[in-house]
C-alpha cells in the first residue's frame, strides 16, 4: 500500500518528468445582499468561474527539519519517531510486540476515497500517494534547545515511549546534541530557568546570525535541498505589539539590530528562517508572527504555518461544536478543564504562558457560533471557560475534562460530558510530520489563470491557511475567513489535491445511485 501511486487519466492532465500539469476549473459562488437591514432581503448569488493551470514540480527536495525546542518531549518523540518507523523496530510490551507505525498522521496513516470501482466498491488510497510526497524515512533532524542534553536522555526524561523502545533507539538519540539556542527568560516561565544552559550569548544581531549559520551548516552538511524549522519549545508569553519595532519588516530588522527587548526568541527564529529562505511553523500559540514578520515572509517568498498543534481537546472540540450547531442544536456552554504533569504543563502554570493558550483554545468555535444566524444574535457566545492545571504525576499523559451544555428544542438541555486520556506527545508528533510534509507540498505547487496572458506561475500565498486542520488557532492571509471545523479544513486538503490532479472535489452527491 504505501508504495502505491495514483495517475489520472484526462487529457487535462499531463504528467512529464518535470512537473503534473493539470487544468482545473474553479467554481465559487458569489453572493451580493439587497438590503441587510431588511427582514425580506434577497441573497443574489452568482456563481463565477476561474480556469486554472496547476503544476506540481515532481523531484521531492531532500529535506532537513530543525526543531526549536527539540530536546523536549516533541521533540524527542518525534526524532524517536523518525527512527523508530525507518528502521521498522519492534519492541515486546506487556501487551505483545509493538511495531513502530505513524498512527495520528493524516499523510502517513490516513486514506482518502478516490472513486468507484464498478460503479459501487469505494476505493480508498492514502494521502501521500496521491502527489508525490516527501517520505518521513528521508527526512534529516536537527535543532536547537535551551537545554544541553542529548536526545537519548531527552526522550528518558520525557517519559513518552515504552523502555524496549527506548533501549533500541538509545545509541542512535545518544549522539544527537541540539545547538545552542535564544533564551530570553522573561518570554517563557520562570520555572524553566534550570533548563537553561545551553544559550547562545551576545547582541540580537549576533544571534540572529548564529541562527542562520546553523541552518546554512545543517543544509552543508547534510547535502539538503530545503529546510523547514519548525518551533516545538515552550509556550511564550505574548509580545507586545510597539509601532516602530514590529510593524514592518525593516523596522523589525531594525529593531533586532538595536537590540530591543520586546522581540521574543520564536520571532528571532521566524526572522532567522525567512531570511535564510527556509518555511517556519509554529506550534505553540504566542504571536511569534507578529506583523513585520508577515511583511518578511511576503518579501522573501518563504512560507510560514501556525499557530498552535491541534491534537487533543481542541481538535475534538472543533469537531463537536461543529456537529451541534450544524445540527440546529445550541451550544450555550462549554467548559474545557486539563491537568497534565509534563514540563508543557509546568511552563503553562505560569500566568502569561497560560494566557497565550487560553487564547488560543478560545477562538476555535467562533466561526461556526457565526455561521448559524437561528441560533446566534449577533454578538452572542456560549460561555466558554478553558482550565489548565500542572499535575506532575501525570506527566504526558494528559487529562481533558469537557463538558458541552446545548439548548435544545422547546425549553431542553443537553450535556455532553467527555473524559479525554492521551500521551500528549504521541499526538503531537505525527502533527509535526504532517506540518512538514504538506508545506514542502505547498512549496512545489505553482497556480496559473488559464485565460491570463501572464506566463509567470504564482505561489500559495506565503500564509499556509492549508495548514489549518492541524493548527488550532489556523494563521491566514489577511482579509481570509478563519475556518475551525475539522471536517472542513481536512476538506480542504483532500479538494486541493484532487485540484493538482483535475480531480473534481469530492461532493459525496452519489447521484450515480440516487437518480434513475
Ligand atoms: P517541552 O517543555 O517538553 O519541550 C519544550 C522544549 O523547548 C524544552 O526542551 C525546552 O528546554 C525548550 N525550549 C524552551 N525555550 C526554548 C528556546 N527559546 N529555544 C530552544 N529551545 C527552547 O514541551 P512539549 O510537550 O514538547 O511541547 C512543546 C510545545 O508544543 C509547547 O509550547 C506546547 O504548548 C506546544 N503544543 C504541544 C501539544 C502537544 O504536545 N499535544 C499540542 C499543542 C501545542
Amino acid at each position: 500500500m504505501t508504495n502505491l501511486k495514483v495517475r489520472v487519466n484526462a487529457p487535462t492532465v499531463r504528467y512529464s518528468e518535470d512537473f503534473i500539469e493539470a487544468e482545473y476549473e474553479y467554481w465559487r459562488t458569489s453572493v451580493t445582499e439587497s438590503d441587510e437591514n431588511d427582514d425580506n432581503n434577497t441573497y443574489t448569488v452568482s456563481p463565477t468561474l476561474t480556469r486554472l493551470l496547476i503544476r506540481t514540480m515532481m523531484k521531492v527536495p531532500k529535506l532537513g527539519l530543525m526543531l526549536v525546542g527539540w530536546g523536549g518531549n516533541n521533540g524527542s518523540t518525534i526524532t524517536a519517531a523518525l527512527i523508530a518507523n525507518k528502521l521498522k523496530l519492534m519492541w515486546k510490551t506487556k501487551e505483545g510486540e509493538k511495531t513502530a507505525n505513524w498512527y495520528g498522521s493524516l499523510t502517513q496513516a490516513s486514506t482518502v476515497r478516490l472513486g468507484t470501482k464498478n460503479k459501487e466498491e469505494d476505493i480508498y488510497v492514502p494521502i501521500s500517494s496521491m502527489l508525490p510526497m516527501v517520505n518521513p524515512d528521508d527526512i534529516e533532524i536537527d535543532g536547537w534547545d535551551i537545554s544541553d542534553i542529548n536526545l537519548a536522555d531527552a526522550m528518558t526524561r520525557a517519559k513518552v515511549l515504552d523502555i524496549n523502545l527506548q533501549a533500541q533507539l538509545q545509541p542512535y538519540m545518544m549522539h544527537m546534541r541540539p545547538r545552542k539556542s535564544i533564551y530570553y527568560s522573561d518570554f517563557i516561565a520562570s520555572n524553566q530557568g534550570k533548563r537553561a544552559n545551553n544559550i547562545i550569548m551576545g547582541t540580537k544581531i549576533e544571534q540572529l546570525n548564529k541562527i542562520r549559520n546553523d541552518i546554512v551548516e545543517f543544509k552543508t552538511m547534510k547535502d539538503l535541498d530545503q529546510v523547514i524549522v519548525l518551533w516545538t519549545a515552550n509556550t511564550e508569553r505574548f509580545s507586545e505589539i510597539i509601532m516602530g519595532i514590529h510593524d514592518t519588516a525593516d523596522n523589525l530588522l531594525k529593531a533586532i539590530q538595536e537590540d530591543h527587548s520586546e522581540i521574543s526568541p520564536s520571532t528571532m527564529f521566524a526572522v532567522a528562517a525567512a531570511l535564510e529562505g527556509c518555511t517556519y511553523i509554529n506550534g505553540s500559540p504566542q504571536n511569534t508572527f507578529v506583523p513585520g514578520v508577515l511583511e518578511l515572509v511576503e518579501r522573501q517568498k518563504t512560507f510560514i504555518g501556525g499557530d498552535d498543534f491541534k491534537s487533543g481537546q481542541t481538535k475534538l472540540k472543533s469537531v463537536l461544536v461543529d456537529f451541534l450547531v450544524s445540527a440546529g442544536i445550541k451550544p450555550v456552554s462549554i467548559v474545557s478543564y486539563n491537568h497534565l504533569g509534563n514540563n508543557d504543563g509546568y511552563n503553562l502554570s505560569a500566568p502569561q504562558q497560560f494566557h497565550s493558550k487560553e487564547i488560543s483554545k478560545s477562538n476555535v468555535i467562533d466561526d461556526i457560533v457565526q455561521s448559524n444566524k437561528i441560533l446566534y444574535k449577533p454578538g452572542e457566545k456560549p460561555d466558554h471557560c478553558i482550565v489548565i492545571k500542572y499535575v506532575p504525576y501525570v506527566g504526558d499523559s494528559k487529562r481533558a475534562m469537557d463538558e458541552y451544555t446545548s439548548e435544545i428544542m422547546l425549553g431542553g438541555h443537553n450535556t455532553i460530558v467527555i473524559h479525554n486520556t492521551c500521551e500528549d506527545s504521541l499526538l503531537a508528533a505525527p502533527i509535526i510530520l504532517d506540518l512538514v510534509i504538506l508545506a514542502e507540498l505547498c512549496s512545489r505547487i505553482t497556480f496559473k489563470r488559464m485565460d491570463s496572458d501572464d506566463e509567470e506561475f504564482s505561489n500559495f500565498h506565503s500564509v499556509l491557511s492549508i495548514l489549518s486542520y492541524l493548527c488550532k488557532a489556523p494563521l491566514v492571509p489577511q482579509g481570509s475567513p478563519v475556518v475551525n471545523a475539522l471536517c472542513r479544513q481536512r476538506a480542504a486538503i483532500e479538494n486541493i489535491l484532487r485540484a493538482c490532479l483535475s480531480l473534481p472535489p469530492e461532493n459525496n452527491m452519489l447521484l450515480e445511485h440516487k437518480v434513475t
